[in-house]
């Protein structure tokens, strides 16, 4: 079987907002793959199908299209724009050759353009950028053009430009044909070819000699050729740009109405002759399961199955369906793969192409291509499915950090089984949502990349597992811990009638360095508490340690020194002394200047300069501190030290505040001490708790 040359797979990324499902309707649209052009505000879209998608009017997951065009399969991806989902982002990186960076020319480059961009840097996804929204009023595509080039570099290059830019917007100047493009107004996506006129000729021949420039830079020969020819051939030119496009020498710019379907014709016009196919990218490369031995596989028909799993999503009336990309050998429905992520065998069911919602049978699928099996029984997002006998695994996706921690409580009693089952399984469809039951705060824990994010989880387990949950403040790990020094004694005695009880301990409570945790020393000599009581007064002190003195908090941090006591030949036993140093370690933590701890996150917060006051003085407000500043390109990042009990539903506020262009990252830095005005509300919400 031939290699399956002509596959050309895209993934549309960009901000939310910035046109992307506006775009794939147009392009389905114009390759006849649908009837109608379809509005985001009519819900009537084919790649935003599901209710949540519809009602909130936004992309919440990826969503597979493909069409022909010019005898070439294109498998598009559109991915979501909002910070939330951006799980879905990483993933879809992870399986195409091309991405196209869609730009809101209105709101220029936003914090989730940056996001994506890095993903697919990441990645090393040849792109195209496309300025979008040139039909709307005060645009300039210059403008944008030159921020995103002082942004992401001088590989930016502009391949076409507008002639007249805002309200009317039909026409634009091509500069590979060195044409103009002029539209029609009936949506057709189609468009007359002019010449250039006198006005916008030099403009036009010194942007293209700018383009011709920087492919012949790109490659010793084309230099060669271009300096001794005074330019390059037509042929010179065409291949010198597919390699630039592929080694991301260059990413060629172009120009949209989304909403008027302008520039989807030239667009995928140039994305099935300049972009690569699945076979002109660098072989695949991934790890021998057992040996994690560094494996080269070619993406051809002839080589052993591999595929991963990039998306896995489950449908009523249809369970599980997981969307894969082929990478190597040829894949029917009925055969037996190895799992090579858990080790495990599993059987592939009937194979789809996914348009939307929308599946169409087919038996096998082809090297390089992206299609959907049903009823894989335990594999999961961003796994390798693979020939057991040429076993091999692929990278996984390293999805982002959770952002929000919310606690969930079922809503009716003895539904916390089926919570428990249908989030982990919500888990498994989308990775960047977590949950965990946490045993010290008797809580179950959901994270995720924001309060959307999490609200779509919840009202998914609702749709598909039946059961509701309401929300809350998770409680805070705080820990208890001292700065003094107490010597004490715990003495535990008790006679009535029989066998009495009898233990009795001296112990030294002293505090260690952050961090070093507990220290037990045994500092008996002579025998006043016989060796094998010892134990027992490290567990007694343990336990107490674990429950908490002063708010029901683990301590932490300290050293223990049991330097003295007494026995009782009869009465002592081991429960005696375990409960007589559970008294004395009580009394002598609390003499020893106890205080509390809390988690003090690490936080990153990524927003356009003007919001930059708002967002320090918001930081401030939440009693954290700010440790530094740093541009990049029009943004501001600042870093700053927060506590967690400050930062519940942070990404929300942020987004408030910043008119949702600010986003966020943390990651647990240290423990601190709380301050003294906030200790007395812990301690008696602990003990309510309680
Ligand atoms: P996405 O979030 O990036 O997928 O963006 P959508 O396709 O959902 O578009 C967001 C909004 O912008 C919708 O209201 C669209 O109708 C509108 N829109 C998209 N493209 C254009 C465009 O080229 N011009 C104008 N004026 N509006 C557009």
């Amino acid at each position: 079987m031939s290699d399956n040359i002509n596959v050309r797979n895209v993934g549309i990324i960009g901000h939310g907002d910035s046109g992307k499902t506006t775009f794939c309707e147009g392009t389905l649209y114009l390759a006849k793959a649908t009837n109608r052009f379809g509005t985001v505000e009519d819900g009537t879209t084919v790649s935003d199908y599901n209710a949540d998608e519809i009602e909130r009017r936004i992309s919440i997951s990826a969503s597979l299209l493909y069409f022909n065009w010019n005898n070439c399969k294109v498998n598009v991806i559109d991915t979501p724009g909002y910070p939330d989902f951006t799980g879905e982002v990483k993933s879809a990186m992870y399986v195409v050759d091309t991405g196209i960076v869609f730009i809101n020319a209105v709101s220029g480059i936003e914090v989730g353009t940056e996001i994506v961009w890095g993903y697919a840097e990441e990645n090393k996804i040849p792109r195209i950028v496309v300025i979008n929204k040139l039909d709307k009023e005060n645009v300039s595509f210059e403008k944008v053009y030159d921020i995103a080039k002082e942004r992401f570099g001088n590989k930016i290059m502009a391949v076409q430009f507008p002639v007249n830019e805002g309200p009317g917007f039909n026409s634009v100047i091509d500069l590979i044909s060195m044409k103009l493009l002029k539209y029609k107004e009936n949506l057709s996506g189609e468009y007359e070819i002019l010449d250039i006129p006198d006005s916008l000729k030099k403009r036009a021949e010194d942007m293209r000699e700018k383009l011709v420039e920087s492919v012949a830079e790109s490659d010793d020969e084309l230099i060669e050729k271009y300096l001794e020819n005074d330019g390059l051939s037509e042929e010179e030119f065409a291949i010198g740009l597919k390699k630039c496009i592929i080694e991301q020498q260059v990413y060629p710019v172009f120009c949209c109405s989304a909403v008027s379907n302008i520039s989807v014709k030239s667009i995928f016009d140039f994305i099935v002759k300049y972009c690569p196919s699945p076979f002109d990218m660098p072989h695949k490369v991934g790890i021998h399961p057992k040996s994690g031995q560094q494996i080269t596989r070619k993406s051809e028909s002839g080589e052993p199955i591999s595929l991963f799993v990039f998306k896995t999503v489950s449908e009523p009336n249809v369970g599980e369906i997981s969307f894969f990309k082929l990478i190597s050998g040829v894949v029917k429905s009925g055969l037996e793969l190895l799992n090579s992520n858990q080790g495990v065998s599993e059987r592939i069911g009937q194979i789809y192409l996914m348009k939307g919602k929308e599946r169409k049978e087919i038996g096998y699928i082809d090297t390089g291509d992206i299609g959907a099996v049903v009823k894989l029984k335990k594999t999961h997002s961003g796994e390798t499915l693979c020939n057991s006998k040429s076993p091999i695994k692929y990278k996984e996706v390293e999805f982002p950090r959770p952002v929000i921690r919310i606690a969930v409580e079922p809503k009716s009693k003895g539904d916390e089984e089926k919570i428990n089952i249908g989030l982990a399984l919500l888990h498994e469809e989308d990775p960047s949502f977590m949950s965990k039951y946490d045993p010290e705060l008797r809580q179950t824990i959901v994270s995720g990349q924001g309060e959307l994010h999490i609200d779509i989880i919840i009202n998914r387990l609702k749709q598909k597992f039946g059961v509701d949950v309401n929300l809350a403040e998770p409680k805070i790990p705080y820990r208890e811990t001292t700065k003094g020094i107490a010597e004490v004694q715990g003495k535990y005695k008790k006679q009535s009638g029989g066998r009495g009880q009898y233990g009795d301990v001296w112990l030294k409570v002293e505090p260690k360095k952050r961090g070093d945790g507990f220290e037990f020393v045994n500092a008996i000599v002579g025998g006043s508490i016989p060796s094998k009581y010892i134990p027992s007064v490290e567990k007694g002190i343990i336990e107490a340690m674990n429950e908490g003195v002063i708010a029901n908090y683990p301590v932490v941090d300290v050293k223990i020194t049991l330097y003295d006591g007494s026995f009782h030949s009869v009465d002592s036993s081991d429960i005696a002394f375990k409960i007589a140093a559970s008294m004395g370690f009580k009394k002598g933590f609390k003499e020893a200047k106890p205080f509390l701890l809390e988690p003090v996150y690490e936080v990153e917060v990524t927003v356009p300069e003007e919001f930059m006051g708002d967002v320090m003085g918001d930081i401030s407000s939440r009693r954290g501190k700010i440790e530094g500043m740093e541009a990049k390109g029009p943004f501001q990042i600042i870093k700053a030290k927060v506590p967690l009990a400050e930062l519940y539903k942070y990404s929300t506020s942020l987004r408030s505040i910043t008119a949702g262009r600010g986003i966020h990252k943390r990651k647990f830095s240290h423990y601190e001490e709380v301050p003294k005005e906030i200790v007395e509300k812990v301690i008696e919400r602990a003990k309510k708790e309680e």
